[in-house]
């Protein structure tokens, strides 16, 4: 099947094959064709499947199709809900791209940038408004935004949502925006009890499509594990990069906390290595420079944590490296489909050191095959102990005393003051 043979505006026919695509990919071969008719669909599918293009044409052909149900250029038709800041602004590029020939206007708000011009943008009116909860939360109850006329709802990376917390803005957000006519399109990598029950409140006879479950995907991806030690883990990589200069050109690494991934970043610099660090705790800027750095090859190594680095939209990474083993086998598989996308090869190294051997044991379980292990390199396991659970530390007893009425918990707003970027990490 070619994109032409679904019948949609020619003007998205045509900013799609400014873009190169032919085909669509399996999610959006499934998902369009119903989501054109108006119906809802329950998407189980994770990042890099084609998940964004399979809701954008929908939502942009019915709304050049179907006339505003009100005349106020400040009513949203379309919202899409996402859990990051970088799922939100490609979202938004991308629907610029599909859309760049329809006089449509699309808009983004979302926490940890300032709101000033995102108010301003919403007092010119958007159809379609990308945002993380939060915010978005924010921006109703201040009046700036005004979900009640929506005509497309759009749950992104539902899944990631409950991780992050944000199960409670999302339940929120649905009680503001109508309950009937609403067309809504959900999309999950995997379906938790939580998620199910959300699925069943906001959905109405959805057409089911699933595209590639978790293992298949990561078949076409060259894994390999080199057990090593802790202390050793920063000379291996070193190693690794010094001595394939040419083939690990776009290098993706993981590690498990930011101050980590600073740590490192910091460290490879000094070795010679242009890397950049990309986190929660960033500014948006800072993020953006450095994924522009790392896109134009002007930064070799990008090193991320997981939340910072979901979503993101670079095709050619040639390596990922997992500097630790994460101790969800979904994280696993997740982290290493950041590279061997668009039908490109990848490799995907990890570090297991003995304290991660359990680790390796459940992805191996998941993926349903062995990683084969790397014998030859200058760091092997030479620690074959594993550390001792850190001992938790016993307060002293306070004796109880009643709260005395209202101190502490100053704020009436029900929901989290985080700012609400989906950086909670
Ligand atoms: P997701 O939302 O699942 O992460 P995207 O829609 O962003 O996926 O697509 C992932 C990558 O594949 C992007 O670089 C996008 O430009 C590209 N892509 C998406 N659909 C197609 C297609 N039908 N043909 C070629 N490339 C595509």
């Amino acid at each position: 099947m070619n994109f032409e043979d679904l019948s949609f505006d020619p003007r998205i026919q045509t900013a799609l094959k400014n873009k190169g695509y032919v085909r669509p990919s399996p999610i959006q071969e499934q998902a369009i064709p119903p989501a054109l008719e108006g119906r809802d669909i329950l998407g189980c599918a994770q990042t890099g499947t084609g998940k964004t293009c399979a809701f954008a044409v929908p939502i942009l052909d019915r709304l050049i199709k179907i006339p505003p149900r009100s005349t106020d250029k400040q009513k949203i038709r379309a919202l899409i809900l996402t859990p990051t800041r970088e799922l939100a602004l490609q979202i938004l590029e991308s629907l610029e791209d599909y859309g760049k020939l329809l006089p449509l206007r699309s808009g983004l708000v979302m926490g940890g940038v300032s709101e000033f011009n995102q108010v301003k943008m919403l007092q010119k009116g958007v159809d379609i408004l990308v945002a993380t909860p939060g915010r978005f939360i924010d921006l109703v109850w201040r009046g700036h935004a005004d979900p009640s006329f929506l005509e497309i709802f759009v749950l992104d990376e539902a899944d990631r949502m409950l991780d992050m917390g944000f199960l409670p803005d999302i339940k929120r957000i649905i009680e503001m925006i109508p309950s009937t006519n609403r067309q809504t399109l959900f999309f999950s990598a995997t379906m938790p009890p939580e998620i199910k029950k959300l699925t069943d409140t906001l959905l109405t006879d959805p057409v089911n499509v699933a595209v590639a479950p978790v293992s298949s995907t990561v078949d076409k991806i060259a894994q390999s594990i080199y057990l090593t030690d802790k202390a050793d883990k920063l000379d291996l990589l070193v190693w690794l990069l010094k001595n394939h200069d040419n083939k690990m050109s776009h290098v993706l690494v993981f590690t498990r906390t930011k101050h980590g991934a600073d740590k490192l970043c910091i460290k490879l610099r000094k070795s010679g290595i242009r890397s950049a660090a990309i986190h929660g705790d960033k500014s948006q800027g800072a993020r953006v420079s450095a994924l522009n750095d790392f896109k134009d090859g002007s930064c070799r190594v990008l090193v991320a944590t997981d939340i910072a680095a979901r979503g993101l939209d670079i095709d050619d990474i040639t390596h990922v490296v997992n500097f630790e083993l994460p101790n969800e086998p979904e994280t696993y598989v997740h982290r290493i489909g950041r590279t061997g996308r668009a039908g490109r090869d990848g490799t995907a190294i990890s570090f297991c050191d003995i304290d991660e051997k359990k680790y390796l044991r459940d992805i191996e379980r998941v993926i349903k095959k062995q990683v084969p292990v790397i014998e030859e390199h200058p760091f092997p396991m030479t620690v074959f102990v594993e550390s001792k659970p850190k001992q938790k530390q016993s307060r002293p007893r306070r004796p109880f005393q009643p709260r005395q009425g209202g101190g502490g918990n100053s704020g009436n707003r029900p929901h989290n003051n985080q700012g609400n970027s989906g950086t909670r990490q």
